[in-house]
């Protein structure tokens, strides 16, 4: 079969910049792709099947009388179009992903070996434990070296993300309250919170009150002591917070919490910044999730897969959900399911998942954790500390740092769209940025600082990768400041100009419409 050739088409029509176009709408190596749709026709097929001899009669009047309405490709048309389509993309593999609060660090390629390994990569959830030893023990091991990097005193590995790891610890707070009949209705949590935190007590059925926060960037440790009473069950804060800040008043929050009767729960995304340095459980956290997929290396984006084991403290543990990875003391290790739990784990609040979670994660953590053993894991949180501040003392003179005076920051630097020039914010700068080579940092978060830019380079970016990316963003904060109206038409060299976004999120186009009257087959 062949191409449509009709479908291909140039891919900036209109040329502002005055470029001459190729017939192909290709520049170079850069391949513009159509649509499937537009390659193949919904006519064709892809594969010569043989006429089939009818099997009427055994589908009871069901059998499909017309097309199925997809593109027909042949196996390199296909393999074409995605390939096509991926370098397109931009990947940690390509360059700096200074997205703040997604941690985005480098996959080590050893990782990857150890998750393909047979033992690990080729079992099923409900093969017979004693096949699968080998796998409960890693899930085991790894649950411990969680348990000793956080000081906590239980751990649910089951979790399958950060948002899920919230609502587990929730639902582990909410069991507590519960065994000593105690009716709390409100989750305290702060401005500068993810989104995640008042979803997650929210959808735990809480009502969600927010704290504020003082100048310095961290929770208003009088206002939250004011709020505390008898109908507040938790509070959420993370810590490091959103603004890239250590909370410093940490356990006197903890304390005052505990004596108003409530739990802590600690957003642990941003772990990264603190591990192998503070453990959580000196702070007096009851719970915190700890997204492997940004501490831990395991690759994340584009929607998964993630994992969020939550720690827990003792007042919390017995609530933890099942099923989870047992080790007894003849040397064997065991899923302890619902059929196990009166004797094993009576409080139980239940489960949260079909099985007990990310294997491939599980497997991709522990490796990540033993290459790098205490020490390096201590280098991994210092070295993106160094590498975050390196960024906001090298650009606190072109962009607004609102919390550059009150000290170091974390693993991540924030600026404010302060100072530039009429009509352009946030999203010019970020824009530019993708013509420069980079992906955009976090945009518009968190909320608490005007025009948020927070860009986090994790500890594996070199200098001199550093010193590129400040380059870039200097100049482009200079063109900001100077009111540069050119930055409203970035990106200018990628393969789609500015788009649409909030009409693309709302209203997405997802079904290919024929742009003529479809013809039914026969
Ligand atoms: C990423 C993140 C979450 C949510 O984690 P997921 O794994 O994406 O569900 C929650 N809080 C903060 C601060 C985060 O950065």
């Amino acid at each position: 079969m062949t191409v449509n050739p009709s479908g291909w088409r140039p891919s900036t029509p209109a040329n502002e910049e005055g470029e001459t176009q190729t017939v192909t709408g290709n520049r170079a190596l850069m391949l513009e792709e159509p649509l499937l749709f537009e390659i193949g026709s919904t006519e064709q097929s892809g594969v010569d099947f043989p006429k089939f001899e009818t099997n009427s009669g055994r589908l009871g009047g069901l059998e499909r009388n017309r097309g199925i309405g997809l593109a027909g490709l042949s196996e390199p048309e296909a393999v074409r179009h995605y390939t096509r389509l991926s370098r397109q993309n931009y990947a940690i593999d390509l360059g700096l992903f200074p997205l703040g609060s997604c941690t985005m660090k480098h996959n080590p390629r050893l990782n990857e070996k150890v998750a393909r390994l047979p033992g690990f990569a080729d079992i099923h959830p409900l093969q017979p434990q004693e096949t699968v030893q080998g796998a409960i023990e890693l899930i085991n091991q790894l649950a411990f070296w969680l348990l000793d990097l956080t000081g906590m005193h239980g751990v649910a590995m089951s979790p399958k993300a950060g948002a899920h790891g919230e609502l587990c610890g929730l639902l582990c707070i909410r069991a507590a309250l519960e065994a000593r009949g105690d009716k709390r209705e409100v989750v305290l949590v702060p401005e500068s919170a993810h989104g995640t935190n008042p979803a997650t007590a929210a959808f735990a059925g809480y009502r969600v009150e927010n704290i504020p926060a003082n100048k310095a960037g961290r929770v208003d440790l009088e206002a939250l002591k004011a709020r505390l009473g008898p109908d507040v069950a938790a509070v959420m804060i993370t810590n490091p917070n959103t603004c890239g800040l250590f909370e410093p008043d940490m356990k006197a929050i903890s304390d005052a919490v505990h004596a108003a009767g409530g739990f802590v729960y600690c957003d642990g995304a941003n772990f990264n910044a603190i591990v192998g340095k503070v453990r959580p459980g000196d702070l007096g956290v009851d719970a915190m999730h700890i997204n492997l997929h940004k501490t831990f290396s395991t690759p994340h984006g584009g929607g998964g897969p993630g994992s969020g084991p939550v720690v827990l403290s003792e007042a919390l543990s017995p609530y933890g959900p099942l099923p989870f990875a047992a080790r007894y003391p003849d040397g064997s290790f065991k899923i302890v399911e619902e059929e196990h739990a009166a004797d094993e784990h009576p409080t139980t609040f239940g489960r949260m998942v079909a099985f007990h979670g990310q294997m491939g994660m599980f497997t991709r953590a522990l490796s990540y954790i033993l290459s790098h053993g205490a020490d390096g894991l201590r280098q991994v949180a210092e070295d993106s500390v160094l590498n975050a501040n390196y960024i906001l003392r090298s650009l606190e003179d072109v962009l607004d740092a609102p919390f550059g005076d009150t000290g170091p920051c974390m693993h991540e630097a924030i600026f404010s769209d302060r100072g530039f020039g009429e009509g352009l914010s946030t999203i010019d700068v970020a824009k530019a940025l993708i013509d420069e080579g980079f992906h955009p940092m976090t945009m518009y978060f968190p909320l608490v600082v005007h025009g948020a830019m927070l860009v986090e380079p994790t500890e594996t970016e070199s200098k001199a990768s550093l010193d590129q990316f400040i380059l870039a963003l200097r100049s482009i904060a200079g063109r900001a400041k100077a009111g540069d109206q050119s930055l409203k038409a970035a990106p200018i060299h990628a393969p789609r100009r500015r788009l649409d976004e909030t009409l693309a999120a709302r209203k997405p186009v997802l079904v290919y419409k024929e742009p003529e009257p479809a013809q039914a087959a026969e």
